[in-house]
């Protein structure tokens, strides 16, 4: 059975008293959420322990944004799957386009950083997508073909979850065609050798266009940046009808 999960990317967003205040205003949303709906929140590091700690019923899940392959060592800046765990977090973005444009992701490290996410009991959600260029080139096919095919090696498809964004769409309002997206989406299924991974699409996800998107057959929930930061709007993406 392919999960629906609906996942807040928080980026670089909110202190820890801007995320509590957050919470408070997004609960009374979730008790009108259906239980199969699986909610995540990936927020800054600085604020995952104290969102843990208000979160003790396990309605929505904690997510963090990236995830080092190591387990510990001398790698300033990064961390490590058990440092998350211990604090409760469930899944992790891996491969963002942000990671792979401006912090030097490649798709080798994309790899280290799935299979040691899974390792140490983390979802990942893996993020991939063609730049425009890329598109009108026509080229989409085959760039989302071959970043599943190298992202993927050795990793296990039971406990991924996959995030189909086009890095055109990705915070500018240019939403891609939900007809589109969901024919991407169902050529990385293709690509897939389980088919129950919940695969989402991300891009200009927002309260008006959340109907349309979730009504395709292939997507199975949705990744969401800016929507994501004010709790009535993602209160009404949680909600979909
Ligand atoms: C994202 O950050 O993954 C994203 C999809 O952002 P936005 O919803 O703002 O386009």
């Amino acid at each position: 059975m392919r999960k629906i999960v609906i996942a807040g990317n928080w980026k670089m967003y909110k202190t820890q008293v801007e995320s509590l205040e957050f919470l408070q205003e997004f609960k009374p949303h979730l008790d009108e959420t259906p239980d199969d709906r699986e909610v995540v929140l990936c927020t800054p590091y600085t604020a995952l322990a104290i969102m843990s700690k208000s979160m003790h019923n396990g309605r929505v899940q904690l997510g963090a944004q990236n995830v080092h392959w190591e387990e510990s060592g001398a790698f300033t800046g990064e961390i490590s799957g058990p440092m998350l765990t211990e604090i409760g977090v469930r899944y992790v973005i891996v491969g963002h386009s942000e990671r792979r444009q401006f912090f030097g992701e490649t798709d080798e490290t994309v790899n280290r950083r799935l299979k040691a996410a899974q390792q140490y009991g983390l979802i990942p959600i893996l993020c991939v997508g063609e730049t425009k260029q890329q598109r009108d080139a026509g080229e989409t096919e085959s760039i989302i073909a071959n970043q599943i095919k190298k992202d993927l090696v050795d990793v296990d498809q039971q406990k991924l979850v996959i995030a189909y964004e086009p890095i055109w769409a990705i915070g500018t309002g240019d939403t891609c065609e939900t007809k589109e997206a969901n024919r991407v989406i169902g050529l990385i299924r293709s690509q897939l050798s389980n088919a129950n991974v919940s695969i989402q699409y991300g891009g200009s996800v927002k309260p008006d266009n959340i109907d349309e998107i979730m009504a395709q057959p292939e997507i199975d929930g949705v990744l969401v940046g800016g929507a994501s930061l004010q709790a009535e709007s993602f209160g009404r993406i949680v909600n979909y009808n």
